[in-house]
């Protein structure tokens, strides 16, 4: 049976007004066809979100967020594909776990879920997975890191690039050297020091990174950075970018809008890993979005259950939701402040990461390929609580955010419309 459909009246990124046809689930340009006219002046299309860095808890923590449930909040976000990072229970580190995960995702059919792998089995530093098996299984997954976990060790790290290379695939770490980071809560610095909290220098970031940039050069691999919160981070990357080393980094929404400022009053909705750093480090960052030394926007959507954030500092669990409010805050932090043109931003959360992972159906709106995009109000505010996450560990609760995503469609379905 032949669906189709047609939206008119919609904006697009360059201001202009355009209409777009949709035949079983791809974009087509066919003029005449018989079906359901929407009419959505006022929204804007772009194409789906792509998320190189969630979290979605399932196998093992179904408390915190489900593959459903976080499909579910992906969408409500404007995501039409997310990398779920494997530390999971079991850990993804088998084809037999990244593929259960993927099938999950195309059994809800609501975002496309692909697994990242762990790099080491059980993600614990000692010896590497079943690489292989992964990328060759129904899953195949390019993306590996063990995160949650650093992996330290050089030689593995070495193995590691040298190992994915064969297929293009991609080592994504974790950078946080633990020796310098034992019991650590906040950013290192005044505040730690005045709160009484363990800090968390900015080395233990940029030492990991700059030893790995190193190892991506002398194996001519690929390296992508996680969650880059330092300033220093940044230089370390534009360095290695200069001298053509294949390297990628993202940046958190949160570490491009909050600073440490927000741990005064020992509220664990902000302890987060990497810590919120200072404002130099969020302008560094931005900085480096701007000028494609950080190349993505990650959420690193990490939900827990509420005994996990509401107790004392010390014990609460590092991490913060992000899918639903990813577009909101980057527009935010990057758009409103004038830094780069809406384009660019959408280029750094959709266009780019579909890039960097491959994810050849996500982050473009051409004709014959699948229509998976989001219709986006960015005229409207609207107060930030979660909605579809099965945790409410939110930073920005009750605050007035930008942009609203009006719907989501994932291959000409809509999966996701804020009007029920
Ligand atoms: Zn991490
Ligand atoms: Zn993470």
């Amino acid at each position: 049976m032949s669906i189709s459909t047609r939206l008119i009246n919609l904006r697009n990124l360059e201001g202009g007004y355009i209409s777009i046809s949709i035949e079983n689930g791809y974009f087509t340009n066919s003029n005449n066809l018989t079906s359901n006219e929407e009419d959505c002046s006022g929204l804007t299309i772009i194409p789906g979100l792509v998320d190189l860095h969630t979290h979605l808890r399932e196998p093992g923590f179904e408390d915190a967020e489900t593959i459903l449930t976080g499909s579910q909040t992906a969408a409500a976000g404007g995501f039409t594909a997310v990398s779920a990072m494997p530390n999971t229970d079991p850990i993804a580190d088998t084809a037999g776990v990244v593929e259960q995960i993927y099938r999950l995702g195309q059994t809800h059919g609501i975002c496309d879920v692909f697994p990242i792998g762990a790099i080491t089995v059980g993600s614990r530093g000692e010896q590497l997975a079943e690489i292989r098996a992964m990328n060759t299984s129904a899953a195949q997954t390019r993306i590996f890191s063990d995160d949650g976990n650093c992996l330290s060790s050089a030689i593995l790290m070495r193995r590691a690039l040298e190992y994915v290379k064969s297929f293009d695939g991609v080592i994504a770490q974790h950078a946080q050297d633990p020796q310098l980071t034992v019991d650590s809560q906040v950013n290192e610095g005044v505040i730690s020091s005045r709160l009484g909290l363990k800090g968390w220098p900015a080395v233990a970031e940029e030492a990991i990174i700059a030893r790995d940039v190193l190892l991506a050069e002398h194996v001519k691999s690929r390296l992508h950075i996680c969650h880059v919160s330092t300033a220093g981070s940044v230089e370390i990357i534009r360095w290695a970018k200069a001298r053509g080393i294949q390297v990628t980094a993202e940046v958190t929404p949160h570490h491009l809008l909050l600073t440490e400022d927000l741990v005064e009053n020992y509220d664990p909705l902000f302890k987060v890993n990497p810590p919120l750093r200072t404002q130099r480090d969020v302008e560094a960052l931005r900085s480096a979005l701007v000028d494609g030394t950080i190349d993505v926007i990650a959420t690193d959507h990490a939900p827990h259950p509420i005994e996990r954030k509401e107790c004392e500092w010390a014990n609460a669990a590092f991490g913060m939701l992000g899918l639903e409010s990813a577009l909101s805050v980057s527009f935010k932090a990057m758009v409103e402040s004038k830094l780069i043109p809406l384009p660019k931003l959408i280029e750094k959360m959709s266009v780019r990461p579909a890039e960097i992972a491959g994810y050849k159906d996500h982050g473009s709106i051409e004709v014959g390929k699948p229509a998976n995009f989001t219709l986006v109000n960015f005229e409207k505010n609207w107060v930030s609580r979660p909605r579809m996450s099965k945790s409410s560990n939110d930073p920005y609760l009750g605050m007035t955010l930008p942009v609203i995503v009006q719907a989501t469609y994932l291959r000409g379905r809509k999966v996701y419309s804020r009007n029920g």
